[in-house]
């Protein structure tokens, strides 16, 4: 079995207390791999690395050798993209499918996006009368990145290659529900010699290590993705030292369906808002808000479109539905399916672990389910679930579309589908979300800023914004 340890100053450590924990695959339960189960003293040894290596050369390299570094770990991604699709899928339950089609491939885009776009940032000047102010960009410091376990590699390098191309030291700390993909990325980087300490990654549990990570008095900054309740304790151990803080936090996204849609592409494009990764997305529009002409003619599509989702082997090429991430998760998501039941909610579709062969019917495995009519602001329709359950409820104008929209604390993302460009626009306008699609979901451009509002987090992550965000700019004023 394979054992996955920390990677702190260039090389791969044994855990300080010289534990580990069993990482299962969610998909059957058995124990596949062996990882480091990090401490305070893990995370002190890393931050001091990071310092050092901060001080060091790394501290004064060029933005092309930056980029070039980036690059570099892109590439060699890619070189292990059959290896590393397959353990991104046996760690976190998703088809090999998607693995393939998204995650691993983004992961290579984003240290390719960022490596360009530091490249061609461009920093401001302004003359003034006498003077001249130019504005230069400087490394926030040592960066602590923690991340959760939906898209574990994808979101991690979302961070990592933009911390680096500004030219940061990093301490990364992965979910520790799917810790493996982070410990091949940290033998890649080892692999492009990345200077000893740049890159440090400590495996293990949130208090354990995240929240050493978030106090520690020499880091200079968080980047955080994760639940909203976690979040929230980060943001107050953070704030005594005054750390840059990023929070990207939870969702309850809703999809706003008006009768003038494209009806096909609508239904197909819903179907995949909601269950994409098994539901498991911080974007998923699990509120399907649809206009009442149209409700029983689209729930019903919906459904036909739902049950298309078969629960099987994620291992399996064909398989369009995996598993969800643990037991745990599978057991918090049909207990709201039970509290949907209890506030008198009709199961349309699914509602329960699917009957499948050994060994999987040992895994963590839920069927796509959709609830209807429940109240729009009943708990099940309002709280974040993070799995494969959708409610569906109706609405007659486009105020109330958008005053149920806006009822829930959170405020990631939303979708609208209609034809009337007026209209879209008019929506999109008045959802309280920092990001809306209009006709389609989950179009992603990685220029543009991406981030919440309300309790969805602070702060944007993408393209020029997390350049700012990892980094601090420095006013020089001259003298003429
Ligand atoms: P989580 O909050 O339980 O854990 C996230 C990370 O924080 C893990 O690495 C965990 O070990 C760590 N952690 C836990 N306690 C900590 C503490 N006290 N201090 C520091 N770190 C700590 O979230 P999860 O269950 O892994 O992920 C699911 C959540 O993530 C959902 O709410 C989802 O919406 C959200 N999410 C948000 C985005 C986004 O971009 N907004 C993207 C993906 C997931």
């Amino acid at each position: 079995m394979k054992e996955f340890l920390h990677y702190i100053d260039g090389r791969f450590a044994a855990p300080a207390t010289g534990e580990f924990f069993d990482n299962p695959n969610p998909a059957t339960g058995a124990i596949h791999a062996r990882v480091a189960r990090g401490s305070s003293a893990d995370i002190d040894a890393a931050v001091a690395a990071a310092k050092r290596a901060l001080a060091g050369p790394w501290g004064s390299t060029s933005t092309r050798e930056r980029a070039d570094y980036v690059d570099a770990i892109a590439d060699a991604i890619e070189a292990r993209m059959d290896e590393l699709v397959e353990l991104e899928s046996a760690d976190t339950g998703k088809p090999v499918g998607l693995a393939r089609s998204v995650d691993i491939p983004r992961a290579v885009s984003n240290f390719r996006f960022f490596a360009g776009a530091v490249r061609h940032s461009e920093n401001g000047c302004h003359p003034m009368e006498g003077a001249l102010n130019y504005t230069i960009r400087r490394p926030v410091g040592v960066m602590g990145l923690i991340t959760p376990w939906n898209l574990p590699l994808y979101l991690l390098t979302w961070k990592v290659a933009p911390a680096l191309a500004m030219g940061n030291t990093i301490v990364a700390k992965p979910s520790e529900v799917t810790p493996l993909s982070a410990g091949v990325l940290a033998e890649i980087i080892d692999s492009v010699g990345l200077p000893p300490g740049v890159f440090n990654l400590v495996h293990g549990f949130g208090g354990e290590v995240g929240e050493p990570l978030v106090s520690h008095q020499d880091v200079g900054g968080i980047s955080f993705t994760g639940g909203t309740a976690t979040g929230a304790r980060v943001a107050s151990a953070a704030s005594s030292s005054f750390k840059k803080l990023s929070l990207e936090l939870g969702g309850k996204n809703s999809s706003v369906v008006f009768a003038d849609c494209d009806f096909e592409k609508t239904v197909e494009g819903v179907a995949r808002a909601g269950f994409a990764n098994q539901g498991q997305v911080c974007l998923c529009g699990s509120r399907i808000l649809v206009e009442r002409p149209l409700l029983e003619r689209f729930t019903k599509a919906l459904v036909e479109k739902v049950s298309e989702l078969r629960p099987g082997n994620p291992a399996d090429p064909t398989t369009n539905f995996g598993s969800l991430v643990s037991r745990p998760h599978q057991e918090k998501v049909e207990s709201y399916v039970a509290l949907g039941i209890e506030e008198g909610g009709e199961i349309l579709t699914g509602g329960a672990r699917p009957a499948l062969e050994a060994p999987f019917d040992e895994g963590a495995f839920f069927q796509p389910t959709v609830i209807g009519g429940l109240a729009h602001d009943s708990r099940t329709a309002t709280e974040e679930i993070f799995g494969p359950v959708v409610t569906i409820h109706p609405f007659d104008t486009e105020a109330e579309a958008v005053a149920i929209a806006n009822e829930v604390r959170y405020g990631l993302a939303g979708s609208v589908w209609t034809s009337d460009l007026g209209k879209a626009h008019r929506v999109s306008a008045q959802l309280e979300t920092g990001m809306v699609w209009v006709n389609t979901w989950l179009l992603r451009d990685l220029r543009v800023p991406f981030g919440g509002v309300k309790d969805s987090g602070v702060g944007r992550e993408g393209g020029k914004y997390s350049l700012e965000f990892f980094s601090e700019s420095r006013n020089i004023c001259i003298k003429l």
